[in-house]
């Protein structure tokens, strides 16, 4: 088995040129969301796995957003069945005009890999794309089932990617396990990820003339009120299991070094963004009405019922303010103890000689409707840095490098 291991690692350097001219492809079939139209970039995966001789579906509900499923049965007996996912849109290029090259070039140049989405996540897309085509290959030596999702419309949390398949093709796509490559830094694996709620406040009062501030309260100087009133819930904190509360304890380097310094201090918290303040039509009038949009996020083990008393008790104080609700998104996790993590964390040792340890993502990926499902999820890929930015990149060592951790973890789980 060790003689397998070794040859796969050993083709993957071998098709290093390869590998990196495939994500070169990739990048440069433009696939922005919005709009989302993916086609082009899934053809190129398409194409690749087509010349492998892998059989594989398309599932598009939406005809413009199609989605990438292929499967096969290990041939060495009964074992888990791992699901492989990764997402073919991109956020979309606000001004191409400051970029220093073609946001969609593909460029290949000074050991990077150049373009809009090649960290999220055009790069560990394409690399668990090759990844399945590997094991594929040695598909008599694997154990369980082993499965690949390249979905579309994940930029917009949109319905026509992973959540339709996780909806329409649960007994196809969900599995015993799922591994996603996004991008998550050399020092982390996801294992879960914070929740996030939107509400809107709105306070109406009857405003007047400007110079008349003696005759009605200002629905903006309210809204300020309420406003810095909001931070007593960024005290709250969220209610963790033994082994969790344990796990990330030990990871505060690895939490401040994957997310920025200060990110261990709220990781267990309720934090509050005022996303959008919107108050008065002319500068002299006083405001009758202000809305304030908040985007509250959940640490894991609290849900929105849990927070919502205290925002209401604070609402409360202003009798001239309502509450709207918007989406909510539950936090989910898994065990970070899953053998899985323990697979990762070895392999992503021994090729950098940093491990990485099980932390809660910030953000949210498709990973999360797994997790919903019951299913753990991780996430392992490469750097965050510069995602969704100008001059957009990823280091050719640093995306091979998430090809081979891939390869070899997904053998590991699949030869236990
Ligand atoms: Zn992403």
């Amino acid at each position: 088995m060790n003689e397998l291991r070794q040859s796969l690692a050993g083709q993957i350097d071998h098709d290093g040129d390869d590998l990196v001219g495939f994500l070169s492809d990739f990048v440069r079939a433009r696939s922005p969301n919005p709009p989302g139209d993916t086609r082009e970039a899934a053809a190129v995966l398409t194409r690749f796995l087509d010349a492998a001789g892998i059989d594989f579906e398309i599932i598009a509900p939406q005809a413009e957003m199609p989605n990438i499923v292929a499967s096969f049965e290990g041939g060495a007996g009964p074992g888990p069945h791992l699901v492989l996912n990764g997402h073919i849109d991109v956020f979309p290029v606000e001004d191409a005009s400051v970029w220093a090259r073609d946001p969609w070039s593909g460029d290949i140049d000074d050991g990077r890999v150049w373009g809009r989405g090649v960290i999220d996540m055009k790069c560990g897309t394409a690399a668990i794309t090759r990844t399945f085509a590997y094991l594929h290959d040695v598909a008599d030596r694997l154990k369980g089932r082993l499965t690949l999702t390249c979905v579309s419309d994940e930029e917009t949390v949109g319905p026509w990617g992973a959540r339709w398949l996780v909806e329409n093709r649960r007994d196809a796509v969900l599995g015993d396990c799922l591994l996603s490559a996004e991008a998550t830094g050399p020092h982390a694996i996801y294992f879960a990820e914070r929740g996030v709620f939107w509400l809107t406040i709105t306070i109406k009062t009857p405003g007047g003339h400007g110079a008349y501030g003696h005759t009605t309260p200002s629905a903006s100087r309210v809204g300020a009120d309420l406003i810095r009133d909001l931070a007593e819930i960024e005290t709250i904190e969220g209610k963790l299991s033994d082994n969790v509360a344990a796990i990330l304890g030990r990871a505060q380097t690895s939490i401040d070094v994957s997310h920025g310094a200060g990110a261990s201090e709220i990781l267990n918290k309720v934090t509050v963004n005022v996303a959008q303040v919107n108050a008065g039509i002319k500068n002299n009038m006083i405001p009758a009405r202000c809305e304030i949009v908040l985007d509250v996020r959940l640490p894991i083990g609290l849900t929105k019922a849990d927070v919502m008393p205290a925002i209401e008790a604070i609402v409360a104080r202003y009798p001239e303010a309502s509450i709207d609700h918007g989406e909510v998104l539950d936090p989910n996790w898994c065990d970070p103890d899953h053998p899985l993590v323990q697979i990762l964390q070895t392999n992503a040792q021994a090729l950098t000689g940093i491990r990485p340890d099980p932390i809660v993502c910030l953000g949210m990926t498709d990973a999360r409707l797994w997790r919903y499902g019951g299913i753990p999820a991780f996430t392992y890929g490469s750097t965050t840095e510069g995602t969704a930015g100008i001059d957009e990149n990823v280091t050719i060592d640093d995306y091979l490098h998430v090809v081979k951790a891939h390869t070899l973890s997904a053998f590991d789980y699949l030869t236990l």
